[in-house]
């Protein structure tokens, strides 16, 4: 933030220092294209989603603008929104193909869409104009004031600034973490309840509006637009500028405008040479500086900038949480030839704890995947609270209150440890995205609320101390625990962990033991998938076995692990430790 009003502050006073109309004009381009590369970089940099058809968004902000102000006489400041609208549109038409393409075939898509669209500024004549495009297009003006010259380039660069505030608030908020999630692990997005449909939607949607606001700015700076003006090259050269700025980084929209159009731009003996560069830099950045300058920057001052200590926020008291029944009746899932799980039915009470054990193989994660929607089952029924939850999709099942963690846990790397913890009460924040947008009031404080919850839990699973670390930086295990508080902080009324001490230590393991304890006595109903028959037997009330997909036995701990079956089962599965022996015998 400091950096950006630094720079724009020295943007603001450029104009005195440049001497002629040209530089006044390329300093103008560059923070016309510098606000479409910020809505990219949101799109493509913290969302993940490729777009290599900005360009094409750019012209149908230009034609909406030219076309409104020459044709139908539009003020600049109704042709702007109207450009935005357009674009916003357009956006949402390309977002759709998301929904059923993986990433790749996806930006192709966009490669494709861009292609239509310069296609269509030629074929619409009538709208259009053709090859001759759109001419005379007038600067904007307020009463009998006309922005022109350097009046221009201080309305660009105010517009260029608020669409940098506008969009570091989006990715300072819960949508920035989701977009995060959706980037680097969309089931972690799922598992908080998030709609992932409706966020990408929202992406494109605004980033298309950023780059409609360009295509207008655009727009009046040539005063004359034809389709050569937007060519495939203008698409690839947005997405070069952001992926070599630092793709997902606050600044690499700015680095990356300034080394790769300013400079080439002010070489004017280089300008013939402009691709070579492109493509050389591309070649080196991918070598040496693999999340492009901006990343490469941060790694670099990084080094120099002391650890910061976990801010100290106050922390409150948890709430109790109302425990849900969970009743799993005649469940049958089959991948291919396997059946993972057959014809299982399970009954946990509400408030209680119940273990889910059987080897490796024998369909727990499965069932986990079942309840939480995570896999459509093939028959039977699963009520959470007496409701019926088959095929209501994961997303509206963790919003209804059963969140669980991964036996890999699903963290986002790029979030620090309380981010982390913060997505899962994504659906718990209420102020809106206009507020969110533009920081006001009730958004900051919801804010500093969440932070404080979520502190809070994170200082029940004992990791308050790390909450400012990046998440990558945090071992295996106590990844798990970053989940549990995850898993929490959307107040579950049912809870599901996957293996959660797995690869914990001893002495760990007794601290997670008194966890669930703690998370047991909140009123929550959890389900436990664990190995560790002696932490079964000291936590749980009951107890499933599996085998192979089927239920091998059910009951109290002690019933079941002194059950021939069971026993003969986990012989042959594994060899038992001493204290498991003593358990099972
Ligand atoms: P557990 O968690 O008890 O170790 P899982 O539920 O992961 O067992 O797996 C049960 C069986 O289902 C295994 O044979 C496994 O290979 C199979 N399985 C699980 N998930 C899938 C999947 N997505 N696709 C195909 N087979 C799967
Ligand atoms: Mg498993």
């Amino acid at each position: 933030m400091r950096w950006m009003i630094a720079v724009t502050a020295v943007a603001a006073l450029l104009p005195f220092g440049l001497s002629g109309e040209y530089a006044l004009l390329v300093a103008t381009q560059l923070w016309v294209f510098y606000m479409v590369v910020v809505g990219l970089n949101l799109l493509t940099g913290y969302g993940g989603q490729t777009s290599i058809g900005h360009g094409a968004l750019v012209a149908v902000g230009a034609y909406v603008a030219a076309i409104g102000m020459v044709d139908y006489k539009l003020s600049f400041w109704l042709a702007l929104p109207l450009a935005m609208l357009g674009t916003g549109a357009a956006g949402a038409l390309m977002a759709l193909p998301t929904f059923r393409l993986s990433t790749w075939y996806f930006a192709l898509i966009t490669l494709g869409f861009a292609r239509v669209i310069s296609g269509l500024l030629v074929e619409l004549e009538p709208i259009t104009h053709g090859f001759s495009g759109v001419i005379g297009v007038p600067m904007p003006r307020v009463g009998g004031y006309e922005f022109s010259g350097r009046a221009f380039y201080w309305l660009v660069l105010a517009l260029a600034f608020l669409a940098y505030l506008v969009t570091s608030n989006l990715i300072g908020s819960r949508y920035g973490r989701a977009l995060m999630a959706l980037r680097d692990n969309p089931l972690a997005g799922i598992g908080a309840g998030i709609s992932l449909g409706r966020l990408k939607i929202m992406a494109f949607v605004y980033s298309a509006a950023l780059a409609g606001a360009g295509g207008a700015m655009f727009a009046v700076q040539k005063t004359v637009i034809t389709p050569e003006d937007f060519t495939t090259d203008l698409s690839i050269f947005f997405l070069l500028v952001v992926v070599l700025g630092g793709l997902g980084r606050r600044h690499g929209p700015l680095i990356g405008a300034l080394a790769f159009f300013l400079l080439p731009e002010l070489l004017t003996d280089l300008q013939k040479w402009r691709m070579l560069i492109y493509g050389a830099g591309l070649l080196l950045l991918t070598i040496y500086a693999p999340d492009g300058i901006a990343g490469a920057l941060e790694g670099w001052f990084g080094r120099f900038r002391p650890r910061k200590a976990a801010a100290s926020a106050p922390v409150s008291a948890l709430p109790q949480l109302a425990g849900a029944e969970l009743a799993v009746a005649a469940v049958t899932k089959t991948f291919g030839g396997v059946t993972a799980v057959a014809d299982l039915s399970l009954q946990v009470p509400a408030g209680t704890v119940h273990a889910v054990v059987g080897p490796n193989g024998s369909g727990k994660t499965t069932l986990l995947n079942l309840i939480t929607g995570f896999y459509p089952v093939d028959g039977g029924r699963i009520l959470v609270a007496g409701t019926d939850v088959v095929g209501r999709g994961a997303t509206a099942i963790a919003r209804g209150g059963v969140r669980r963690t991964f036996q890999t846990p699903k963290l986002i790397p790029g979030l620090s440890v309380i981010e982390n913890v913060m997505l899962g009460a994504f659906t718990a924040e209420t102020a809106s995205l206009a507020e969110v947008a533009l920081n006001l009031p009730r958004a900051r404080r919801e804010a500093a609320e969440r932070r404080a919850e979520a502190m809070s839990y994170l200082r029940f699973v004992g990791l308050d101390v790390r909450a400012d670390d990046p998440a990558g930086d945090i071992p295996h295990g106590q990844q798990r625990l970053i989940e549990i508080a995850r898993a929490l902080v959307g107040r579950p009324s049912l809870l599901l962990l996957d293996e959660p001490a797995a690869g914990l230590s001893l002495a760990e393991l007794d601290g997670l033991c008194a966890l669930i304890k703690a998370i047991a006595a909140l009123g929550t109903t959890v389900v436990i998938v664990e190995h560790h028959l002696d932490l079964v037997a000291s936590l749980a009330q009951s107890v499933t076995v599996l085998d192979r997909g089927h239920l091998l036995a059910a009951g109290t701990p002690e019933a079941v692990f002194r059950d021939p079956g069971v026993i003969a089962a986990y012989m042959g599965a594994r060899a038992l430790s001493g204290t498991e022996a003593s358990h099972a015998a």
